[in-house]
């Protein structure tokens, strides 16, 4: 049995929010069928934060309310808050996402919260996504650095993962958010983590700024992570993070691991054929991923 490994697709939300063209409501709804089309089963499709901060997710309402449902697709809604968490209720999100910082630089710049605010506010708030019965993960972003102070001490990562774990997160995602990452220091704070909230499931988000992101993946994989975020086209970026660019590719991500052995669930060619009508109909501008360039190997001429 190949080891299964679960892609989180966050293009619709991640990818999209920080792309200088803005979509219609329509257009992100058939985004969406195109990737539950190539298989994606689990995927960001909202942000619920101010329509002032983040103007590209300011139809995450109408969107929530047009994608499918009953097709056995979880969707994420993010959250910042508790208005943010209790819109993704309302929206009926199968997920919440909470995101916390992993550095008070970026913190008081994205949500206006140091690390410890975020845990205080996660504390405060899980009890509405429990009482509403919809499991909540927490993302811990900047946790390989931070744009505005530098290196972050896994000391902070560390802190806020036990406290997600306690609050009853069941899944905790180490962010790149302005990708720094290294393998090495993706092998060693796996590990921290693992220790300091030893319940909780880990995901891994990367950033391929500066192009260390499939490298993240495979130390991340080696250290038995199962489930990675990754974006069709390899499309995102961060408002608050200067020169973010975008997560790494779906379809990168899924060549690799599918010829590795790996069983991700996605149709590599309909990925591919997404990440394409991103760039040529959608967003109408060149997108990062390699695969969409070079295709899949073997493919139809070998
Ligand atoms: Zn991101």
């Amino acid at each position: 049995m190949p080891r299964p490994i679960e892609i989180v697709e966050v293009g619709p939300r991640d990818g999209l929010q920080n792309d200088p063209t803005l979509l219609e409501t329509s257009v992100k709804v058939e985004f969406i069928e195109r990737l539950i089309a190539a298989g994606v089963k689990r995927m960001e499709a909202a942000s619920f934060v101010h329509p002032k901060l983040v103007p590209a997710m300011a139809d995450s309402d109408a969107v929530m309310q047009s994608v499918p449902r009953n097709k056995g697709v979880t969707y994420i809604g993010l959250a910042l808050n508790e208005r943010g968490l209790r819109r993704a209720i309302d929206e009926q999100c199968d997920e919440i996402n909470f995101v916390m910082v992993a550095s008070a630089g970026f913190g008081l710049k994205n949500q206006n919260a140091t690390p410890e605010d975020t845990a205080d506010l996660l504390e405060r708030i899980a009890i509405l996504a429990h009482d509403a019965g919809i499991p909540l993960s927490a993302t811990i972003s900047v946790a390989f650095g931070d744009p505005f102070e530098g290196e972050v001490p896994v000391e902070n990562l560390t802190m806020l993962a036990a406290r997600a774990q306690a609050a009853g997160a069941c899944e905790i995602a180490l962010g790149d958010t302005i990708g720094v990452a290294n393998p090495w220091d993706v092998t060693a704070r796996i590990a921290a983590v693992r220790d300091a909230a030893p319940k909780a499931r880990l995901r891994m988000h990367f950033h391929n700024t500066r192009n260390t992101a499939l490298a993240n993946v495979y130390a991340a994989i080696e250290a038995g992570v199962d489930v990675i975020d990754a974006s069709a086209g390899g499309i995102g970026g961060c408002p608050f993070a200067p020169k973010a660019t975008g997560n790494v590719a779906t379809e990168d991500v899924v060549y690799m691991l599918e010829r590795a052995g790996y069983a991700t669930g996605i149709d590599l060619d309909a990925m591919i054929k997404t990440a394409l009508w991103l760039e040529e109909t959608a967003l109408k501008h060149p997108i990062q991923s390699m695969l969409a360039k070079a295709g899949g190997f073997p493919g139809s001429n070998t």
